[in-house]
């Protein structure tokens, strides 16, 4: 019901949704071998804008540097197709599935011949981890699975098969009655959530893991230090254990699905006072003044879908 009507941009055309499917034997369905991002256009006062589109495109073409796959389309053309869809899909307010992936032809490893076939796809999508979590925290447990090594699967690339890592860290927190997982790095350092990155407040200042720890170079992470910087708050990027999270002041998580969401506890030690901290509040009212068209020294973030 959801795609009734609705259309996807797959390499260069844009076909109804129930025509956008792949062979079987499709290389990237066996191996993995794809990059992709997650994207999101808001409703502002001027129509629907695609929040940082540039650099998340331009982020989709490293990760497939990183994997030497060569995306047949420039930035500048998956920005147009990105805005062609959006458009026609009508919702001026929604999340964006870019995918580049070894295509059907050749099966076997090597990937080096397969050619790439890219999509882009649109659909609407409530907050990632729950309006509750937004508004209240999420109960986070740090995994049993180590985010993988940067001499495995790189981390700083967003590889389709990577997030198997990511799926099975989701389970096995889910299964065990929590919200999210935090990932540590091989070498026991807090990484990053299964899909975000995450924060720590001591005395008023924030930490970030570094991107060595396996922390994905987010978007919204990125965006969350420019936030803080504007609102005077001190931020630094270094190494955390998971005790430090377990007696940090606030600790909260950032990523385009999840926007900026708390988190209450941390192995069932609550976080703080357990109720959502002045600064994730703080930085959650500014992330959403600027992805929806209210902070005018952030204009530059804006695509508009239309003119
Ligand atoms: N880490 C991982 C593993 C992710 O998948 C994501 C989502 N892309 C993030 C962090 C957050 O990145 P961004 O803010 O760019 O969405």
């Amino acid at each position: 019901a959801i795609a009734e009507g609705k259309v996807i941009w797959m390499d260069g055309e844009v076909v109804p949704w129930g025509e956008a499917k792949v062979h079987v034997l499709t290389h990237a369905l066996h191996y993995g071998y794809g990059v992709f991002e997650g994207i999101r256009a808001y409703d502002t006062p001027r129509g629907s804008a695609v929040f940082r589109l540039r650099e998340h495109l331009v982020r989709l073409h490293r990760s497939a540097r990183m994997l030497l796959m060569e995306i047949p389309f420039s930035v500048d053309e998956l920005i147009e197709a990105t805005r062609t869809v959006v458009a026609a899909n009508g919702e001026p307010a929604c999340y964006i599935r870019p995918v580049a992936f070894t295509a059907y032809g050749e099966m076997g490893l090597s990937p080096l011949s397969s050619s790439i076939s890219v999509s882009i796809a649109t659909w609407p999508w409530g907050a990632y981890l729950g309006d509750e979590g937004i508004a209240k925290g999420v109960r986070a447990k740090v995994s049993s699975w180590r985010r993988h090594d940067p001499n495995v699967i790189p981390p700083a690339a967003k590889v389709t098969g990577g997030y198997v890592n990511s799926a099975l860290a989701k389970a096995e927190a889910i299964k065990a009655g929590y919200d999210e997982a935090i990932l540590l790095s091989p070498q026991g350092y807090v990484s990053e959530c299964t899909g975000e990155n995450l924060f720590a407040v001591f005395d008023g200042a924030i930490v970030t893991p570094p991107i060595a720890a396996g922390a994905l170079a987010g978007i919204t992470r990125q965006t969350i230090m420019t936030l803080a910087a504007d609102a005077g708050i001190p931020v630094r990027e270094a190494n955390l254990l998971r005790s430090d999270l377990y007696i940090a002041d606030e600790v909260f998580l950032s990523g385009t699905a999840a926007e900026v969401v708390p988190i209450a506890s941390v192995d069932d030690r609550p976080v703080g006072t357990g109720e959502p901290g002045p600064l994730a509040r703080e930085l959650q009212r500014r992330y959403y003044a600027a992805v929806h068209g209210e902070d005018p020294q952030h204009e530059s973030w804006l695509t508009y879908v239309h003119g």
